[in-house]
């Protein structure tokens, strides 16, 4: 317990695989089998994992529209010594997914906040690209308007690390396009699709010829997309 804690109830943040099953940690496992309940964003998503791993847990929904009440009284819950794991669909909740206001909220009550670190699509992006690591920024979901995302990608034409951004199968390719028009066609990138899943697959190259690989596709699955620093290639 934190020196300052005033509860033996403590929020989990498990991270659940982003794909592939066999990524999720003895941890995380452990950490299922016995907090009290588990908080979710998709009751039926997390549902058919538990179901997989042979376990039984009471579920409750924690989601982008009932973020903000939900945390009041999961941290409520959580004051009174209950024990309880948050999950979002895939990969480390609070990352482009619910979970920061929960957070934030036991931080405010001065509740215990540990983190059951795993699967991230946007680091797995980043570490498989072959793009510079050193320095980065993560941009999550660029804007549903393109005046924003312009405003936005203009902005960071000259950052000096890598920038790792996610991006949905309907608009892959209008910002790929979007990209090259702002950044400039020999912009290198790295388009990572399906991670740790059975179509897997890694683009990497200038963006003219990710944009041609990527035409030719199904177009189907999941994408996030690293971006190269100005005048790097390999
Ligand atoms: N919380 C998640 C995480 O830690 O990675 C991200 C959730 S966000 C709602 C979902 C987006 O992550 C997808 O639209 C896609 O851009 C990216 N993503 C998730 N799984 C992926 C995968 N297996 N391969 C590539 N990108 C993935």
């Amino acid at each position: 317990m934190l020196p300052d804690s005033k509860s033996s109830g403590c929020l989990y943040l498990v991270a659940s695989p982003i794909g592939n099953l066999g990524d999720i940690s003895s941890r995380a496992i452990e950490t299922l089998v016995n907090c009290d309940f588990i908080a979710c964003e998709d009751t039926r998503v997390t549902g058919k994992l538990l179901s997989r791993l042979e376990i039984q847990k009471k579920l409750i929904s924690y989601r982008e529209e009932n973020e903000k009440a939900k945390s009041l009284q999961i941290a409520q819950e959580i004051e009174q010594g209950k024990k309880v794991a948050l999950l979002s669909d895939a990969g480390y909740p609070c990352i482009s997914d619910p979970g920061f206001r929960l957070v934030r909220e036991c931080h405010i009550q001065k509740l215990k906040v540990i983190p059951i670190p795993g699967p991230n699509a946007a680091l797995t992006a980043l570490a498989v690209s072959g793009l510079p690591t050193h320095q980065y920024t993560y941009l999550g979901f660029l804007p549903k308007k393109s005046a924003q995302t312009r405003k936005i990608l203009d902005s960071w034409i000259a950052f000096e690390g890598s920038i790792v951004l996610y991006e949905s199968k309907y608009k892959i390719q209008k910002t790929l396009l979007l990209i090259s028009e702002i950044m400039g066609e020999d912009r290198f990138v790295c388009l990572a699709r399906e991670l740790t899943k059975s179509h897997e697959s890694i683009l990497t190259g200038r963006i003219a010829e990710v944009i041609e690989q990527q035409s030719k596709s199904s177009g189907k699955g999941e994408f996030t997309l690293v971006i190269a620093p100005q005048d790097y290639s390999f």
